[in-house]
Formats: C-alpha cells, sequence, structure tokens
C-alpha cells in the first residue's frame, strides 16, 4: 500500500509503535503485512525483554480456554471483541508454522518444551518478514499532533537511550551537550509500553502520560499477580515454613481459586495467591482452605465419639484426603491447640474442636501488603477502556492513536491470558492502522 503513496522523507512512517513488547511486535507484524510502513521504538536495548522472562523462561503464550471471565477491569465487556476475533488457536498455528515444540500444563495453559526465546525470535521473524523496522535504545522526548500537515499526524522527538556506562561517561567527563534528537512522523501511533511490572526490564509510566496527554482518563494503577506479605506473628509463622507448599482453596468474598500454595521467606505465594491477587485490595482479609478436601469439623467431632482417645495432630495427619505436611501440622498446633495437644479428643470441648476445624478450613490472613511491581507479573488498571474503541483499539479522544496490551485496564489471570491479550488487542489494531 505505502508503495502507490508519493515518497516521504525516511523518518515518515505510516505507523509508529512504542513499545518492541508482545502487543508491540504483534501489531507490528500485522500491520506490515498489509503492507503499512512500520517502525517500533523501545527504549530498552533489547525487543521483548518480559516474553523471555515469562513462565519461568519458557512463556506461557497462550491457553487453550480463553474467556472474557478469566479478565478483569473496570469495564468487563471490553476485551470481548478483541478476544473474539484472535482466538488463541491463531496464535498456535503461528508457533506450529514455525515448528516451535510446546506442551499443555494443568488448565490448557500452553508452554515452550525448549525457551522463550522461540517465541520472541518467531514474533521478530515475522516483523522482519511483513518489512517491519525495529530500533532499539531510543528514548521517546516528546510526541506531539500536526496538525497543519497533510503527511503526517504525529510527531515524535526521540534522543539515543543511554546504557548507564555511556551516562557515567558523559558525567565524569561534564558532557552536557544536547544528545542530537531524530524525529519522527506517522500517520497512526500505536502506544504499546505495557504496564509498570518489572521496572529493571523496561517498565515506565510513558504509555500513560501519553493517554493523560491525550485526555484520557487512569484507573489506579497497582501491582497483580504478585506474591502476598506479611508482619508480625503470621509473618514469622509463615516465613517458618518457607518451601512448604500444598492445594489450598483461597478466597475472599469476589472469587475462589483451587491450587496450589507456597510459604516463602517472603509471604504466601503460588499460584492461588497469585491468582487471588488480582482481585484483591489493600487492607483486606483472605481466606485460605488448608484441606479443602476435608471437613476438619466434621472430622474432629466424629472421631471424638468414634476414636475418643486419639490425639487432635493424629487425626489430622491420618485420618485426612491429603495429609497437611508435618512442618505445617506442627506450626498450626502452636497456633491453634498448644494447650490441648496431648490431650485425648474426648476431653476436648466440642466448641474448642470446631474453631481449630473452622480455622483449618477457613483461615483468615490479612496481608499486609505484596511484594509489589519488582515482582508482579501485571500491572492492574491503567488506561481506562470507556475511552478506547474495543473493536479497532483506537483512542476516542484522538484520532490516529492506538492503546494495546497492558497498558489498558484489562489485566488476565495467570495461565497465558495476559499474553492472549496483548497478541488480540495487538491484531485487531495492526489490521486497521
Ligand atoms: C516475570 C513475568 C512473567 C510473566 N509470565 C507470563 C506468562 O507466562 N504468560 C502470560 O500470559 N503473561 C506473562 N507475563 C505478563 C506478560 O509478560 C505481559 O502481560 C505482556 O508482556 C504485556 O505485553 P505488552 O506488549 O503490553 O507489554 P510488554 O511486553 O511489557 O512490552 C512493553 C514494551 O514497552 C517498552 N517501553 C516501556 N516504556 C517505554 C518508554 N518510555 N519508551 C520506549 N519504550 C518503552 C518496554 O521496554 C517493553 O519492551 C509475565 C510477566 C512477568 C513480569
Amino acid at each position: 500500500m505505502s508503495n502507490h503513496r508519493p515518497a516521504q522523507p525516511n523518518t515518515h512512517y505510516d505507523v509508529i509503535i512504542i513499545g518492541a513488547g508482545a502487543s508491540g511486535l504483534y501489531c507490528a507484524l500485522t500491520a506490515g503485512r498489509r503492507g503499512r510502513r512500520v517502525l517500533v521504538l523501545d527504549h530498552a536495548n533489547k525487543a521483548g525483554k518480559k516474553i523471555l522472562m515469562s513462565g519461568g523462561g519458557r512463556c506461557n503464550f497462550t491457553n487453550y480456554f480463553v474467556e472474557p471471565e478469566h479478565f478483569i477491569g473496570t469495564n468487563p465487556h471490553f476485551c470481548k471483541s478483541a478476544l473474539s476475533r484472535y482466538p488463541s488457536w491463531e496464535f498456535i498455528g503461528l508457533v506450529e508454522a514455525h515448528k516451535i515444540p510446546y506442551h499443555e500444563r494443568e488448565h490448557g495453559q500452553l508452554f515452550c518444551d525448549d525457551s522463550a526465546q522461540d517465541i520472541l525470535q518467531m514474533l521478530l521473524d515475522e516483523c522482519t518478514a511483513a518489512g517491519v523496522q525495529v530500533r532499539l535504545s531510543t528514548q521517546i522526548e516528546s510526541v506531539r499532533t500536526l496538525d497543519n500537515d497533510k503527511n503526517a499526524r504525529f510527531e515524535l522527538v526521540t534522543t539515543k537511550q543511554l546504557s548507564k556506562k555511556e551516562k557515567q561517561a558523559r558525567k565524569e567527563a561534564n558532557n552536557q551537550t544536547k544528545l542530537p534528537q531524530t524525529n519522527y512522523c506517522c500517520d497512526s501511533l500505536v502506544v504499546a509500553t505495557g504496564g509498570l511490572s518489572i521496572p529493571t526490564m523496561g517498565a515506565s509510566g510513558l504509555g500513560y502520560e501519553l493517554a493523560q496527554q491525550f485526555g484520557h482518563t487512569l484507573i489506579a494503577t497497582d501491582a497483580s499477580l504478585v506474591p502476598f506479605t506479611f508482619t508480625d506473628k503470621t509473618g514469622e509463622l509463615i516465613r517458618a515454613l518457607a518451601g512448604i507448599s500444598l492445594p489450598v482453596i483461597a478466597s475472599n468474598e469476589r472469587i475462589s481459586f483451587k491450587l496450589p500454595l507456597l510459604f516463602t521467606h517472603r509471604g504466601l505465594s503460588g499460584p492461588s495467591m497469585l491468582q487471588l491477587s488480582n482481585y484483591w485490595y489493600s487492607g483486606e482479609a483472605i481466606e485460605i482452605n488448608l484441606l479443602p478436601e476435608t471437613d476438619i469439623i466434621e472430622l474432629l467431632l466424629t472421631h471424638k465419639k468414634t476414636h475418643p482417645k486419639q490425639l487432635i495432630r493424629t487425626v489430622l495427619s491420618e485420618s485426612t484426603h491429603n495429609a497437611l505436611p508435618k512442618k505445617l501440622l506442627t506450626t498450626l498446633q502452636t497456633m491453634l491447640w498448644e494447650d490441648v495437644k496431648d490431650t485425648e479428643l474426648a476431653n476436648i470441648k466440642d466448641e474448642r474442636l470446631i474453631e481449630i476445624g473452622s480455622t483449618i478450613n477457613s483461615w483468615q490472613l490479612k496481608p499486609s501488603g505484596t511484594e509489589g511491581y519488582r515482582t508482579a507479573e501485571v500491572t492492574r488498571g491503567g488506561i481506562k477502556t470507556d475511552d478506547v474503541s474495543s473493536k479497532t483499539m483506537e483512542s476516542k479522544c484522538q484520532d490516529g492513536l492506538y492503546f494495546i496490551g497492558e497498558v489498558l485496564d484489562v489485566t488476565g489471570w495467570l495461565g497465558g491470558y495476559n499474553f492472549q491479550w496483548a497478541w488480540a488487542s495487538g491484531f485487531v489494531c495492526g489490521e486497521v492502522v
């Protein structure tokens, strides 16, 4: 298409995408395949850093079962159109076409057999084949609209993003000269800068700043898919159990997840906690059922009648469906029934057994917080979706401006859903820019 247009200076593009991450690269290759002249700019020195670190290095790139219910956001309907137009089998098809070996894990999650690098390389190869240019280590200084220009709608002023070493060298040489600027123009500008998690991987708030510059509203952001932290006695207790993992039901008033829990030196982690963190707000309590397959109250009261001489710990270690790890049982004993630890069931009041049973089946905990953006997999909140077209991702405040991926107020569950959102939103945008 661009071949039929009058020649433009080489800093003019049909489409400029800020962010060479998951959504940005997918949008680029989609638009490039349509013959659009596409430039991707990123301040990082490498494209797709989060892809590389995802899924423990194996990239959980999508899920067999993608439903709008797997996403949260102020407008839960916003994600539906893109997800239905770009289902997960489209991405799986691309992975298979590139002969990337992959496997399914529980709950339909798809991972690379070898390395997340395979997914990144696939995206970069597709971009190259579609004629997309990717320019890294580029700092975006400013973005403005060109009101009187017939050929372009936006102008971007950029400089070279200096490495730490280069910055230090300039400082030592007391070099205060301005860095040379490169200006780019484009008709469509796509903001694909992602969220705030893992700042060391290139995360920045530029996408939110640009959205505000063009009149968009932001939904408060927070670290999500992130472990919980605890202070005081609970924190001590949890730390003492570091390394223990068990299947639990973790819930709050909004949602419930039956998944593994992991005690760590910093707090509570594992899939159940990460999932719950998407639905948790500061100051709220969470509930953990440590033995979801067993009604402990019923178990203890029945054993009091049938085996009155047994101790609580014996019942819990021998009669439960999935016995509690020994160390956890000992800790629970110290916490809940230290005074009656050597007392036979017959001599423990029913009310006490009910209290103990109810704590094990619904342990109420109040996290002091989360590990924050430092370790969070995603950012909850972001650009309010009411002001963005759900069909094209175009801004309703500024023609030609688009937002895709995690920068929007769309947050997926753990399990490949965040990448599926990145591919789907990148695709529908790449089809129209
Ligand atoms: C440790 C970890 C593991 C994860 N594992 C999974 C997983 O297995 N499955 C899954 O579905 N999701 C996973 N995620 C989430 C997933 O990585 C993100 O949701 C997804 O990458 C979002 O895509 P995006 O394109 O919106 O943003 P990103 O992929 O984060 O890309 C944003 C890009 O914008 C660039 N950028 C930011 N600011 C600027 C700026 N000022 N100037 C220029 N460029 C800028 C960044 O350098 C980056 O390249 C994981 C996340 C983390 C942190």
